[in-house]
């Protein structure tokens, strides 16, 4: 049955700027939500349109509307950001750097919308700085303010911006971290933060860059929770739109290269901006052969860790997984039928272990059962982190080879 969306936005008109003007650049099937796991082998899960388009006219990379926020950002969203150790060591950095640049004091307020479970904001807390946090989900709600981190659980749009405004004012720092993609609004939510900002309020917008994924075809970046992939150009237009200026742009490491955009309403733009407007356009992000070579490039990998599977099963070998991520299980769900062959995956989070994969139904053991099945090949889902988890499986699977699928199968010891 064809799942029909419950917006125009994403799949007809652009979520930035209101262009028509969407392109289809890589369809990934129908799949399951990436947070939504099988509590028995054989449960039947939703399945929703994943389809990437690109806007010719903003930039901005964006997925059809099928599911509303309220559905993946709820109370049981399994996601701490202190549970993740690079994670916490970014946002001390972070907060330290922005206290000194921005002179903040215990007279300043800094708002994270979407502060999970209030981490960042403890970091400004204990260098003296006044906080609120945004945070959706009633479980992370409340475990930001068992930790001392005053904190509203709402959705940030213009409603909520008028009711923080009466309360608390015009704040110093509004931090949107790696957030701003699960916004199904971006003109609601960017025109919330405008109500908030007087002259000298400083906005940070960290995401995952869309350059980035495009030039690196890191297709499993792309799951339902991320409504629209970033861009400067796509920033610097949704601003305007919304009364805001795009004074600033960082290029950061985070997740294999993430931009932190800097807005206000009165600052002038400086260079930055015109360098990596410049330096997206130089890498292809409008040039339609540059979306078809990301898109055989996606299928490469695709069609590659298929292959492999297959063969590995044909010669007998049990092949495991490491690592529960999101961007494993789009991979795992665009690779289809062959996937089920891993005989299961092991993850840390114990709100993941005894539970299936969405679409692939492995089941999710702890790391601690990785070598139960004396695996021949253990297979590293969250590449990213490929480093850090080899050390472990050399210890827990020493006589196991160890892979990763992207951007083809390689072998890493
Ligand atoms: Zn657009």
């Amino acid at each position: 049955m064809q799942v029909k969306p419950i917006s125009n936005r994403g799949s007809i008109v652009c979520r930035g700027c209101d262009s028509k003007n969407l392109v289809s650049i890589l369809n990934l099937g129908e799949q399951p939500l990436p947070a939504e796991y099988g509590m028995h082998a054989d449960e039947v899960l939703d399945k929703f349109p994943l389809h990437l388009r690109v806007c010719k006219n903003c930039g901005l990379g964006q997925l059809g509307e099928y599911v509303l926020p309220e559905r993946i950002f709820h109370e049981t969203y399994p996601y701490l950001s202190s549970a993740s150790e690079y994670w916490v060591n970014h946002a001390t950095n972070f907060a330290k750097q922005m206290v000194n640049k921005l002179s903040l004091n215990k007279e300043s307020l800094v708002i994270e919308l979407g502060g999970n479970d209030g981490y960042l904001l403890s970091q400004f807390q204990k260098l003296g700085v006044s906080v609120l946090n945004v945070e959706p989900p009633e479980n992370t709600a409340e475990i930001a303010r068992q930790a001392g981190v005053p904190t509203i659980s709402k959705f940030f749009g213009v409603d909520l911006a008028n009711e923080i405004l009466v309360k608390y004012g015009n704040p110093d720092l509004i931090c949107v971290n790696n957030v701003y993609a699960h916004i199904p609004d971006q003109q609601d939510f960017t025109k919330g933060m405008e109500i908030l900002s007087g002259d000298t309020t400083t906005i940070t917008i960290e995401n995952p860059s869309f350059d980035i994924l495009l030039n690196n075809a890191f297709f499993d970046t792309i799951y339902h929770e991320h409504y629209s992939y970033l861009t400067a150009h796509s920033v610097d237009m949704v601003s305007k739109k919304c009364g805001l200026k795009l004074f600033h742009v960082d290029r950061l490491p985070t997740h294999g290269g993430s931009n932190r955009y800097w807005l206000s309403k009165s600052q002038m733009p400086d260079d930055t901006v015109k360098t990596v407007l410049d330096e997206e356009k130089a890498s292809g992000l409008f040039d339609e052969d540059k979306w078809k070579d990301f898109a055989a490039r996606s299928n490469n990998a695709i069609n590659g860790l298929r292959e492999w599977l297959i063969e590995r099963e044909k010669l007998g070998h049990v092949v495991v997984g490491y690592g529960a991520a999101h961007k494993g299980n789009t991979f795992l769900n665009a690779v289809g039928e062959a996937s089920k062959t891993l005989k299961y995956v092991v993850d840390a989070s114990h709100e993941k272990q005894g539970k299936f994969l969405p679409g692939s139904q492995v089941p999710v053991l702890s790391p601690d059962k990785l070598n139960s099945a004396n695996p021949k090949d253990v297979l590293i889902l969250p590449w990213n982190i490929a480093d850090e988890l080899s050390s472990n499986i050399k210890k827990l699977a020493p006589d196991a080879n160890i892979w990763v699928a992207q951007p083809s199968m390689k072998k890493l010891n």
